[in-house]
């Protein structure tokens, strides 16, 4: 597939201080949708609005279905309007004044691209209603729709010219969080039916999980990871990808060897751990080991890494129950599903498959608050 969209070496500055965004570079092929995930002021938004235009780039260059948009040293600069670009704000830029139907048609009416008439105009945009669930309300004015519906309306204003990229920038933040949930699995369902090819940027995980093809984890203007959700979630590269995406157990030790990907560390009074690496770790570098509560089996003994432990705290929330456990020194929460609570409180083995420990060099940047 090719890429509709390509962005080389981007890196942004803002006056003289620090790079906003660092060298990033990254594809999105053609029907994919890419999310930037990462905390606030990480450089996902200022990567986004390069592409769109709205910002000029200090270096890099970003190509939009083959054509180079921006290229700072060549002197290249197309203009947003001119990139083919549809675009979703956190804000529902919404025109108040007009109905439903007159937000949704004004971009044919403005562009006249791809349209012929306005009969024509009439049905694409009856269509793209019907899309995003919003076909019984074109002849209202928008400011009698609630916060959801005018996000849709935005999106059904961005669909309706079928641009060569939609870049949403926290679309459904300003929403309440049972709307947003709706609103996400909507929007994801919407983005495949219509083969769109999109660039998305949020700090919510659950977002990114959901409407990723792909998902670019970043941090101080650095992409850290770009791989599929599932790859992201089992095989972080690096230590803050782990964290950030809810690895919140941090064992510290020592490399004692590493054989390829497998490393095995040295936890003190808890003995040795085998786990997984995507780092160049060697005998005596200082490491963290992470794991998610999710991936400790309590009350098992596996053939690696079993340890006999104290449960210390239990917590216990309907739906699973967290258990803060013990071992050698070390401690740990574990999470169980299910509506019972399993284990009381004093000893019991614990297992923490090798395949769900990742090790990293100990650089001091394990947490994330
Ligand atoms: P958020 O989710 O809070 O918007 P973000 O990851 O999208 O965060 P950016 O908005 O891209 O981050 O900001 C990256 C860095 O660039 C931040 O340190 C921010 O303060 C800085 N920055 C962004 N826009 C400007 C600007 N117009 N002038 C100066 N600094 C800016």
């Amino acid at each position: 597939m090719s890429a509709a969209l390509l962005v080389e070496d981007l890196v942004k500055k803002f006056g003289t201080g620090k790079a906003a965004v660092d060298g990033v570079s990254f594809d999105v092929p053609a029907g994919e949708i890419v999310v930037l995930l990462g905390p606030s002021g990480c450089g996902k938004t200022t990567t986004l609005r390069c592409v769109a235009g709205l910002e000029h780039p200090t270096v890099g260059r970003i190509s939009i279905g083959g054509r180079v948009v921006s290229e700072p040293q060549r002197g290249t600069l197309v203009s947003p309007r001119e990139r083919d670009i549809g675009m979703v704000f956190q804000s529902y830029a919404v025109w108040p004044h007009m109905t439903v139907h007159q937000n949704v048609a004004y971009p044919l009416k403005y562009r006249r691209k791809n349209t012929s008439g306005s009969a024509d105009i009439d049905t694409k945009v009856r269509e793209t209603l019907e899309l995003v669930g919003l076909g019984e309300y074109a002849q209202r004015p928008v400011t009698s729709l609630s916060g959801g519906q005018m996000q849709r309306v935005a999106l059904a204003r961005s669909l309706v010219y079928r641009p060569q990229l939609l870049l949403l920038d926290e679309p459904l933040s300003n929403l309440d969080s049972k709307l947003r949930i709706r609103l996400r699995d909507e929007l994801r369902r919407i983005l495949k039916m219509t083969g769109m090819t999109g660039l998305y940027v949020t700090h919510d995980q659950s977002e990114a999980v959901v409407l990723g093809d792909r998902i670019g984890v970043m941090k101080d203007g650095k992409l850290l990871q770009m791989a599929p959700p599932g790859e992201i979630y089992n095989r972080p590269a690096d230590s803050f990808v782990a964290n950030f995406t809810g690895a919140a157990n941090v064992l510290k030790g020592k490399v004692l060897e590493r054989k390829g990907e497998q490393a095995v560390i040295d936890l003190g009074a808890a003995g040795r751990i085998e786990a997984w690496t995507p780092q160049p770790l060697v005998a005596g570098d200082n490491a963290h080991v992470a794991l998610r509560a999710e991936n400790i089996r309590l009350g098992e003994r596996g053939p690696a890494n079993s340890f006999t432990g104290r449960v210390i705290e239990r917590r216990y929330q309907g739906m699973q129950t967290i258990y803060d456990v013990e071992f050698g020194g070390q401690r740990v929460e574990v999470l169980e599903l299910g509506t019972a609570a399993r284990h009381n409180d004093g000893e019991v083995a614990l297992t923490l498959p090798p395949d769900s420990c990742w090790a990293y060099r100990d650089e001091g940047q394990a947490t994330v608050d």
